[in-house]
């Protein structure tokens, strides 16, 4: 018999399925908001108080190469590296970022001939990072250009290489692949870290770029940093920052030296006494779950969609095998469906189609970022897809 709480109570379901049927899922953006749930466990340990007469100045460590380095996320920074075993540190100087975004434009400036007649090329394998070819070209500038896949690169002279490892759309481990010398490297290792793929060796590069938008999941922070080997280079990046932004907001790198502090922490705390999940544990074991959930859903759709599959490597950090789960599933779609972004958007689920990432129209680029709400709603949308 009816009463008012179960009448209530499915009054509440059937808005829940409504809400479920209409909402728009979009899984466009990488926006790492799926994090949130262990930070706001995480209390008051990531908080830090900024006094109205603190962080005034412009100057931060003027020995520093880079001036406006605050000395507490460098430190921060060679830790969390050192705990992670994601990249070397010895004998690098650290640059700060709003975002690696700005360290990109940092490092393109950085690395481009100055006395040159023609802008350098900038190269980077397909599938790419969508926004490189709009970022390298959309000031028009006369120190570089875009100059498409560097896999069917051939034109002679100096260039400049994107390699991003895993790679933002497929997330594949990624090398180097124009064959010859003359090249400049910049690798955007956004999504080296442990609840992405397994962590095989420490980064060894002339020139890095990280970020605490998809390592720690604070986008909204603006911070990256930038690992280069060669000073001259190091002392160029820090030049265009100082054009661009006179420096890099001191609130903001502080912090982000206190998350990193509380993650490299809760990674050399986790498994003593009191036991505490590591912020690495948490994230690769979300991760997992999303994965084995998306590809469930995959296996059952008839072969309209299917997924990139790897091999599973040793992590050091994790110390097992370990199968990479990347931030982004590129889904393609069967051959009789022409474009998949369109595709999916007929069932209300955005997403990037392939063409962005100069790669054929059957791809999408799904974020696995999201919050869980909207992760459940597109894996119940695509599973009714048949
Ligand atoms: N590089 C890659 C490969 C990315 O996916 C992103 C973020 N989508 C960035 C750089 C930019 O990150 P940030 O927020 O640090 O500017």
């Amino acid at each position: 018999q009816a009463t008012p709480s179960s009448w209530a109570k499915t009054q509440n379901s059937l808005a829940e399925v409504k809400d479920d049927l209409e909402r728009v899922v979009n899984l466009d953006h990488g926006d790492p908001t799926m994090y949130e749930h262990y930070w706001e466990n995480m209390g008051e340990r990531t908080t830090i108080v900024i006094r109205g007469w603190q962080s005034m100045s412009y100057f931060s460590d003027i020995k520093n190469i880079c001036w406006f380095l605050e000395p507490e996320l460098a430190k921060q920074v060679v830790r969390l590296h050192k705990v992670v075993r994601n990249a070397e540190t010895e004998g690098r100087h650290i640059v700060v970022g709003t975002g690696s975004s700005q360290l990109f434009l940092a490092a393109l400036f950085a690395l481009s001939p100055k006395e040159a007649t023609e802008p350098i090329s900038v190269v980077s394998a397909a599938p790419y990072y969508s926004s490189y070819p709009t970022m390298t070209d959309y000031q028009k500038s006369a120190l570089h250009k875009w100059a498409g896949d560097s896999r069917i690169f051939n034109q002679m002279g100096p260039y400049i290489e994107l390699v991003t490892s895993p790679n933002n759309p497929d997330g594949f481990i990624r090398h180097s692949c124009v064959n010859r010398s003359g090249g400049a490297i910049i690798h955007d290792l956004a999504y080296y870290w442990p609840q992405y793929t397994p962590m095989t060796f420490p980064a060894d590069n002339d020139l890095s770029l990280f970020t605490v938008s998809k390592s720690t999941g604070h986008a909204g922070m603006r911070i990256g940093w930038a690992l280069v080997k060669d000073p001259e280079v190091a002392k160029k990046m820090t030049k265009f920052i100082e054009l661009n932004t006179i420096g890099v907001s001191k609130d903001s790198q502080l912090r982000a030296a206190k998350v990193l502090e509380v993650v490299a922490d809760s990674c050399v705390q986790s498994g003593g006494s009191e036991f505490r999940e590591s912020f690495f544990e948490f994230s690769y074991r979300l991760m997992a779950e999303r994965w084995q959930q998306l590809r469930e859903t995959v296996n059952n759709s008839n072969g309209i969609f299917s997924l990139p599959e790897f091999s599973p490597a040793f992590c050091q950090f994790h110390g097992r095998d370990l199968e990479p789960q990347p931030a982004f599933a590129w889904l393609r779609c069967r051959d009789d469906i022409e474009d998949c972004e369109s595709y999916l958007r007929g069932f209300k689920i955005l997403t990037r189609g392939g063409k962005h990432f100069g790669a054929s129209t059957k791809y999408v680029r799904v974020s696995m970022l999201d919050r869980d709400e909207n992760f459940r709603v597109f894996l119940k949308r695509l599973s009714a897809i048949r």
